[in-house]
């Protein structure tokens, strides 16, 4: 191991977990920090993942803990980076770690805390759909695998009554008088990898999303057809759990522009709507599944053939045209959709039992905060910018601060892993200038 040559890596999805353990097996010291209290990002909240249809969880948890057993790799969950000072080959970095109110080091995960605690709030992790415990271990296979107190629904520190996971716990994990901890790094190179959010499809009001309870969003429905997810699996609708026989997709809801969301593609959108129709068809194949799109943008290997795969062999039916509008049925719940089919030229009106919106990818709110404290340039939209798009696409403004993945705008799973490659590979000629200059 080099102590020389430490990473800082901002951001624990797949796109972090790539560059730490790129530089990790090359011997640097990588500090990963993660704000959540487990790493895994959005990948690790997808049921499967296009175009193979691997498992997304199946092939990300072991990079998961490898990050977290690589003795090279420090993990930093639930941390939050406060200010960074200095120059490429040798910044200071303060960090804070948020308690968590369960010591790291004795807790077992083992369960007991969160099974007898009595307060049940909704899950941000299945999209408010299913329910966890006010101590909870954020998702199944977290990492690391530990529970944490959610301060703001706890009896003890709302009502200072309870301690119930205290009493339980056998190996004393729980400390309800955890302070905030601060950090101080010394780093080569910094990587942010931090991801991005999603458009409230709320602000498109013509298509009901907060309105009608069978208008769910695209992650939502991840959510629902994972076997560890709130319906064990099931793809039920939300009005009555009725596992719908007729489902359509709305593509670029907020994307590409109309004065409503964002200008730009949102990029993975075509190819996971296609992804989650086949996986609709899987559990049910009797239903009936409609993708409405704009263009069908399938520019990567294997794409195209996914789509022609959805189409042939399962049935997919692809209508190109915007939906202008959605009413509900007020009785049955289901949903009237209004649209030109425009390769037809008619205006179609299609009655579904479920809706599903793909809602654009946005930048996160925190990056204003963040760019402030790395001194990085956003783009005009809010993502991280790159200094030179076409031939230094992981490199900012800052020598030695490098992005990679959503944080610099819409990516698929495979993009955003060859980017934090690349971004790794920029670091290690950062520190192999430094060693040089240091003599
Ligand atoms: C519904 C849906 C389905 C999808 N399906 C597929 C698919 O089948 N195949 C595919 O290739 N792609 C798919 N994608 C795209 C895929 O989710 C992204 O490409 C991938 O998650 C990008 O990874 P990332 O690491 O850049 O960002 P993220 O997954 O967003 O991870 C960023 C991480 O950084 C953390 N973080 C954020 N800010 C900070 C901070 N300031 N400090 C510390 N940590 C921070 C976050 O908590 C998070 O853990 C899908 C996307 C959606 C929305
Ligand atoms: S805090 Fe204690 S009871 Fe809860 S999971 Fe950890 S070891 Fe088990
Ligand atoms: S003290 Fe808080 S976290 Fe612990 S069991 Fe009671 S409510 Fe749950």
């Amino acid at each position: 191991m080099k102590e020389s040559g430490s990473v800082l890596v901002i951001g624990g999805g797949v796109a972090g977990i790539q560059a730490a353990l790129d530089l990790a097996d090359r011997g640097f010291r990588v500090y990963l920090v993660e704000e959540t209290p487990s790493i895994g990002g959005r990948m690790a909240q997808l049921d499967k993942t296009f175009p193979t249809l691997d498992c997304s969880i199946c092939i990300l948890a072991p990079k998961m803990i490898e990050c977290y057993r690589h003795p090279n790799i420090t993990l930093l969950t639930y941390s939050e980076v406060e200010k960074v000072r200095g120059s490429a080959g040798n910044f200071t970095v303060e960090i804070t770690r948020k308690p968590r109110f369960v010591d790291e080091a004795k807790c077992t995960g083992c369960g007991t805390c969160s099974q007898k605690c009595p307060i049940i709030v909704p899950n941000e992790f299945d999209m408010l759909l299913g329910d966890r415990k006010a101590i909870y271990m954020p998702l199944p296979q977290a990492v690391p695998r530990v529970t944490t107190i959610d301060k703001d629904s706890c009896l003890y520190f709302t009502r200072s009554v309870c301690k119930i996971c205290q009493k339980l716990c056998q190996a004393e994990a729980v400390d309800f008088d955890q302070k905030p901890e601060k950090i101080n790094l010394n780093v080569s190179a910094i990587i942010v990898a931090t991801g991005f959010s999603l458009l409230n499809p709320s602000v498109i009001n013509e298509y009901g999303y907060g309105r009608y309870k069978n208008v769910i969003t695209s992650l939502e429905l991840e959510r629902l057809a994972n076997a560890s997810g709130p319906t064990g699996g099931h793809v039920t609708r939300p009005s009555d759990g009725k596992i719908p026989d007729k489902v359509a997709f709305i593509q670029c809801v907020g994307s590409r522009g109309l004065g409503r969301g964002v200008s730009y593609c949102s990029s993975a959108c075509c190819m996971y709507a296609t992804k989650e129709a086949i996986l609709i068809k899987e559990h049910k194949p009797k239903s009936e599944v409609f993708i409405f799109y704009l263009d069908l943008r399938a520019s990567g290997k294997g794409f195209q053939e996914f789509i022609n795969r959805a189409k042939e062999n399962w049935g997919v039916l692809y209508i190109r045209g915007r939906p202008g509008e959605i009413i509900e049925d007020p009785t049955t719940k289901d949903l009237i959709i209004f649209c030109e089919h425009t390769v037809r030229g008619e205006v179609r009106r299609l009655e579904v039992d479920m809706v599903v919106l793909c809602p654009a990818f946005i930048p996160r709110e925190s990056n204003n905060k963040l760019s402030e404290k790395l001194r990085v340039k956003l783009d005009e939209y809010g993502f991280f910018k790159a200094e030179d798009a076409s031939l230094v696409p992981v490199d900012s403004n800052i020598p030695g601060i490098f992005t990679c993945g959503c944080c610099q705008g819409p990516k698929d799973i495979p993009e955003s892993v060859a980017q934090a490659s690349g971004a790794a590979a920029r670091a290690v000629e950062v520190i192999t200038l430094t060693a040089r200059r240091e003599g």
